[in-house]
């Protein structure tokens, strides 16, 4: 049985109420609405436990927010509001935040207590139940989505958000515009008992993950696969299935994870994508486990790649028959 409990924003199917976005429509929120907030992609929590901080409908942080707000859908008949305060310039905000994996670094805003601040969903998401975990990864892909669509793509006239956030409409040429998810493929390619790694040269030291990468127009998930790990390393493989998928609002992806298995052995990496790959034994993953220096460092908990290699190693991932 796989454990999905260790897959981050996973089981967090709260109720989206889609027949009730065309009430909000962007106009005035119930003053016992729970309201989160995002500055520029990063999540208000509690950091006493980690929790999603919800503001009243009449904060002041929310009245002087200039992005239309987001309905999420409801939980527990509450109605739950997404906020981006992206407009909000911290003055000792450092300039030393240079693009990194991860974004460790947390912001405090001078109108919330100290203990409240903006941090990397990346960072945080292992901490966040599984409900929190999708209403704030929901947010963010849909903010990073409005971020990028304020020009219609037909005629170039401004768009505006409808329906609660989940559109915007064109009111020059009459287009509306949908939030959109992109399909990605994330594969485990084993080989008796080694699976296929690779790792990109941004990375953290040592980190090695499965292969990856986007499913193209007019391709199925399967081929895909096969392209992305013959285009990567160069290796054939045959009997691709389909494991589990899980969101990943960095910034608006689906991941598909999928296993096949190689019929070739012989490695030769696409160096524009990869700078190295390898097949890793099932030794070798124990020994990085248990925190032995093996030159390989996993995935990071959380995601689907590890949540593909710890269940491999577990044994409660199979092929298909
Ligand atoms: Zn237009």
């Amino acid at each position: 049985m796989l454990d999905l409990t260790e897959l981050s924003f996973y089981g967090s199917e709260f109720d989206r109420a889609a027949h009730l976005r065309s009430k909000f429509n962007n106009t005035k929120i119930e003053s016992i609405a729970k309201n989160l907030i995002i500055w520029r992609g990063k999540i208000l929590i509690d950091q006493n436990n980690f929790s999603l901080v919800y503001l009243s409908s009449t904060h002041p942080l929310i009245k002087h927010s200039n992005v239309p707000p987001i309905f999420l859908g409801q939980v527990d008949k509450f109605n739950y509001f997404a906020h981006d305060i992206s407009n909000w310039n911290p003055e000792d905000l450092p300039d030393n935040i240079k693009p990194s994996f991860i974004d460790q670094t947390s912001q405090s805003h001078p109108d919330l207590p100290f203990y409240q601040n903006f941090n990397d969903l990346r960072f945080i998401m292992t901490q966040l139940s599984d409900m929190e975990a999708g209403l704030a990864s929901t947010a963010k892909a849909l903010f990073s989505w409005h971020n990028n669509n304020t020009f219609c793509s037909k005629c170039g006239n401004k768009t505006v958000s409808t329906q609660s956030g989940w559109q915007r409409d064109c009111n020059k040429c009459n287009t509306s515009q949908y939030p959109r998810t992109d399909p990605v493929v994330i594969m485990l390619i084993t080989q008796g008992n080694k699976i296929l790694l690779g790792r990109s040269p941004q990375w953290p030291e040592k980190m090695y993950s499965c292969l990856a990468g986007f499913i193209e127009p007019g391709e199925t998930m399967e081929a895909a696969v096969a392209r992305e790990v013959k285009e990567e390393t160069n290796i054939d493989i045959s009997h691709v299935n389909y494991v589990i998928s899980q969101p990943w609002a960095f910034p608006s992806s689906l991941m598909l994870g999928c296993m096949a298995k190689a019929i070739t052995r012989e490695i030769t990496i696409d160096q524009n994508e990869l700078e190295d790959a390898q097949w890793v034994s099932k030794d070798v993953l124990l020994k990085a486990y248990a925190g032995y220096d093996v030159g390989i460092t996993p995935a990071r908990p959380g995601t689907i790649a590890e949540f593909l290699i710890q269940n491999w190693v577990k044994g409660t991932l199979t092929h298909k028959k």
